[in-house]
C-alpha cells in the first residue's frame, strides 16, 4: 500500500464499484454513494478518470468476444466514471444485489438499476449507471486493475 491514506486490510471483503458514464453524466455520484453508505459499507479508495480501451479490455476481458463489446467500450470510454474500493462483509454479494438485474427494464424496484437505470432500447449498449465485482476473486483482480497504488 502505498498512496492510499486508508489502510487496504486483505482480510476484509472488498469490491469494485464503478459509477458508469450515465451515473456521472447524470448527477447520481452522491445518490450511489449515499445508498453505499447508508448501507453500512466502508468506501475506502476513490477516484474520477476516463477509462481508456487498454483498461476497458482488462476489465472487461471476460465479454471480448461478446457482439456488445464494442458498443459497451465505446459507452465505457464516453466521459467520467467514479472508481471506487468498497470494503464490509459479504460486500461483493451485497452490492450486486443493490444494483439490480443488467438489463434496467428488468431490475426490481428498490435496486439502483431498477430506480435510476432507463432502458435506452436495442441500439446502444446497456447504459445501467453502476458497475459491482461479481465475485471476490473479480474484484482482487479489479482493484489492482484500478487501484494499483492500493494493492501494490
Ligand atoms: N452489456 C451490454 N449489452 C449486453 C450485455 C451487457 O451492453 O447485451 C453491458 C452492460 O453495461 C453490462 C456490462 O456490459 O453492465 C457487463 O455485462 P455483465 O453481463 O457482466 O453485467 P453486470 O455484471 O454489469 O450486471
Amino acid at each position: 500500500m502505498a498512496d492510499s491514506n486508508i489502510p487496504y486490510n486483505p482480510k476484509e471483503e472488498h469490491t469494485l464499484v464503478l459509477i458508469k458514464p450515465d451515473g456521472y453524466a447524470r448527477g447520481l455520484i452522491g445518490e450511489v454513494i449515499s445508498r453505499i453508505e447508508k448501507r453500512g459499507f466502508k468506501i475506502i479508495g476513490l477516484k474520477i478518470t476516463i477509462p481508456t480501451q487498454e483498461e476497458l479490455e482488462e476489465h472487461y476481458f471476460e465479454h471480448k468476444d461478446k457482439h456488445f463489446f464494442n458498443s459497451l467500450c465505446e459507452y465505457m470510454s464516453s466521459g467520467p466514471i467514479v472508481a471506487m474500493v468498497v470494503e464490509g462483509s459479504r460486500v461483493v454479494q451485497s452490492f450486486r444485489n443493490m444494483m439490480g438485474d443488467t438489463n434496467p427494464a428488468l431490475a426490481l424496484p428498490g435496486t439502483i438499476r431498477g430506480d435510476l437505470a432507463r432502458d435506452w432500447g436495442p441500439d446502444r449498449g446497456v447504459e445501467n449507471i453502476v458497475h459491482g465485482s461479481d465475485s471476490p476473486q473479480s474484484a482482487d483482480r479489479e482493484i489492482a486493475l484500478w487501484f494499483p497504488e492500493m494493492v501494490d
